[in-house]
């Protein structure tokens, strides 16, 4: 293969900074998207006839407002130029999402999951079934299925779509490019769920801090509170583009000889503030008993109920949820600094019952009795975070695609 030069490898970042402003805004006309991208007029229209001439971009006219002059021309993503499929596994029910090009959905299947029939191995199968009948609904041909973006709890290979250790399959490794087969070729994307909900975090702060330079925080972090618990970071590097990451925050040692996990260690975070762990106190079940697969959000939602009528034991169950989480995140910003903290998940109903232990464990680290406690705030609709963060990470990934695509074809030309 020969080296790119370098004239292909600027047109080729040129053609990113377009498909970026153009993700960031829907559609944009020639002066705008020179004035987003920074790229002089001619540049923008070279790239624009480019990327039309290769079915990435299409063009929209408008009529002119007075009904005179000359129509208004806007550029947008080409929806039909390919198909993502988002899926969502979580411990009670899989969520499968078709999406266009231009980041519309066009379908979603909900499945309730039968854990005894899913196996390790019988897992991808699961999965290509599903992406199969999405595809039929919509009358699509497999081969345009570009990108399948698979999120789960647990915890992610970092260079390729393969799932070391989730709640739900232990250490029984899956690796997701299994799913491919016959005329089904996706790239695969696998993503631990809380990393996504840090991705969607920061680019809704950097939309609303546009313009508005000073406001972007440098960092900030995702907590996810469920059955297990999850955390992503984003942090801005120098060019000022967030990189987001999901250190293993659950399964941190919060205390020796704590209660079992179900990593298998003693005394994670998770064994004192997942559900099971708040069950486990809450009913003074010995700490070294196995933790329960899953528990149904009914159950805390009574303890929760016991907890608010003033019972002594679901307090301090709650409490010490809290205390074990405020104690991580203490550590957490010691090692990385003050950054506004965004709670949400399943969890977040009862953040009330776990907040006084939460804020009481984070005082205890002294780098936030030296910098104050860091902005918190409560985010009920974790579902909607998710699949932003999927659309992010697989439409950007086909943005990538698609010019060395057109690229690879021109050097053919
Ligand atoms: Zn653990």
């Amino acid at each position: 293969m020969l080296a790119k030069s370098s004239t292909e490898i600027v047109r080729q970042q040129n053609s990113g900074l377009v498909l970026a402003a153009l993700r960031r805004h829907g559609s944009l006309s020639h002066t705008d998207l020179s004035d987003r991208t920074g790229l002089s007029s001619a540049t923008v229209s070279a790239i624009t006839a480019d990327l039309e001439r290769h079915s990435i971009i299409e063009r929209e006219e408008q009529a002119p407002p007075a009904g005179r002059g000359r129509p208004r021309v806007s550029f947008t993503h080409r929806r039909q130029s390919g198909y993502l499929v988002a899926v969502r596994i979580s411990s009670d029910v899989m969520q499968y999402s078709l999406v266009d090009y231009g980041g519309t959905l066009i379908d979603r299947i909900d499945e309730v999951r039968h854990g005894h029939e899913e196996s390790a191995a019988r897992f991808p199968g699961i999965l290509r079934a599903a992406v199969e009948r999405l595809a039929a609904r919509s009358a699509l041909g497999l081969k345009e299925i570009g990108v399948v973006s698979i999120s789960s709890k647990g915890l992610v290979d970092p260079a390729d779509p393969v799932l070391l250790w989730s709640p739900v399959f232990g250490n029984d490794i899956i690796d997701f490019r299994d799913i491919r087969g016959g005329a089904l070729q996706p790239d695969v994307l696998l993503s631990n769920e809380t990393r996504l909900v840090a991705a969607a975090l920061a680019r809704l702060v950097e939309r609303q801090a546009e313009g508005r330079e000073e406001v972007l925080p440098r960092s900030l972090c995702a907590l996810s509170l469920g059955h297990g618990i999850g955390l992503g970071i984003a942090q801005r590097d120098q060019a000022g583009e967030f990189q987001v990451s999901a250190p293993d925050f659950g399964h941190m040692l919060h205390v020796a000889n704590g209660g079992l996990c179900r990593c298998g260690s003693i005394g994670c975070i998770e064994a004192s503030a997942g559900f099971y762990g708040i069950l486990r106190t809450a009913f003074e079940v010995p700490a070294d008993t196995i933790p329960a697969r899953f528990v149904p959000l009914i159950e805390m939602e009574k303890l929760a109920a016991n907890a608010r009528r003033g019972d002594r034991q679901a307090v301090l169950a709650f409490r010490q949820a809290g205390l074990a989480l405020g104690q991580g995140l203490g550590r957490m910003q010691s090692l990385n600094g003050k950054m506004p903290v965004y709670i949400t998940g399943p969890g977040v109903r009862f953040y009330d019952l776990m907040e006084r232990g939460l804020t009481e464990g984070m005082g205890q680290s002294r780098a936030i009795r030296r910098e104050g406690l860091p902005e918190i705030q409560i985010i009920l609709d974790e579902t909607a975070l998710v699949f932003a963060g999927h659309l992010d990470l697989a439409l950007g990934h086909m943005d990538r695609t698609a010019v060395s695509r057109a690229q690879g074809m021109m050097g053919e030309g």
